[in-house]
């Protein structure tokens, strides 16, 4: 089984491994988010099995995904596990490696472009920049990895930490729902009412859009826009209106301005 991280949606942001394994499949595994156009151009031979997951909608559970891939992989197909982003970036890779390892199926990695980084780095947002931060902090909205999660409290103490302490950019993945939690749990943890927030909406596709707001207003004005998943949410200085001056966020979309 080969696990493929396919980046942010782009077809031109799979990587060249990534772009071979799939064309040496005989059956891919894939997901609603990343390169899903791509799905279409593979050759003819190629089964598809979506297993995509629509919030709200039922999705096909994690424990039948890993036994597709074992059962395809144990029949002699060379399986394809095609994952948006990177597979071990909040995506349950992990999961899907130790299921096939248990069934004796050997597992290869194929990293993938996280929309953790590129999707904000597309929109003109650096994660890090040279005297506003050093570091950058990437945390689930969904708070699922927690033991006994709080809805009303989504952030853990590290990642409320480089909202009110401004020491690290926050980047909040699945994090459209649960934005009004965030905002509140960090303004009464003390942050700063005005330190900028951004939302990537579908970044690296043609409908990529960039929502900007303080902290205070970030729901209220992601709402009014009807800002909707997938998103990717950065809170900090460097998500700031004009830190990068004469970038442009079409061009660097490669729109071709
Ligand atoms: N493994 C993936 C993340 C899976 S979690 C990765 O490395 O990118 C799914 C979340 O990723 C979405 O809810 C959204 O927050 C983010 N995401 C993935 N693709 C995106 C895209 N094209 N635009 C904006 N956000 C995206």
């Amino acid at each position: 089984m080969t696990l493929v991280g396919g980046g942010p949606g782009a077809a031109d942001l799979l990587t060249v491994r990534a772009w071979r394994a799939l064309q040496a499949a005989d059956v891919v595994v894939a997901d609603r988010l990343g390169p899903v156009e791509i799905l279409a151009e593979l050759p003819p031979h190629v089964r598809v099995v979506d297993v995509g997951k629509e919030p709200g909608r039922h999705p096909v559970p994690q424990e039948r995904i890993n036994e597709l891939l074992v059962e395809h992989a144990l029949a002699g197909a060379h399986v394809v596990r095609l994952k948006g982003g990177d597979p071990f970036v909040l995506g349950r890779g992990g999961e899907e490696v130790l299921a096939c390892v248990a069934a004796g199926v050997p597992v290869e990695v194929v990293p993938g472009i996280t929309s953790a980084v590129a999707v904000p780095g597309l929109a003109g947002i650096p994660l890090t920049h040279r005297g506003v931060t050093t570091g950058f902090h990437v945390v689930s909205g969904h708070c699922a990895a927690a033991a006994d999660p709080d809805p009303s409290e989504p952030l853990d103490a590290a990642a409320l930490s480089c909202v009110t302490g401004g020491t690290a950019t926050l980047v909040v993945l699945m994090g459209v729902r649960s934005l009004g939690a965030i905002v509140a749990q960090s303004l009464a943890a003390g942050a700063d009412p005005g330190t900028p927030v951004a939302i990537v909406e579908n970044g690296s596709t043609p409908e990529q859009r960039v929502t900007r707001a303080r902290l205070d207003e970030a729901a209220a004005v992601a709402a009014a826009r009807g800002v909707r998943s997938p998103a990717v949410v950065v809170i900090g200085h460097v998500a700031a209106a004009g830190l990068l001056e004469g970038t442009s966020e079409r061009r660097l979309a490669g729109a071709g301005v």
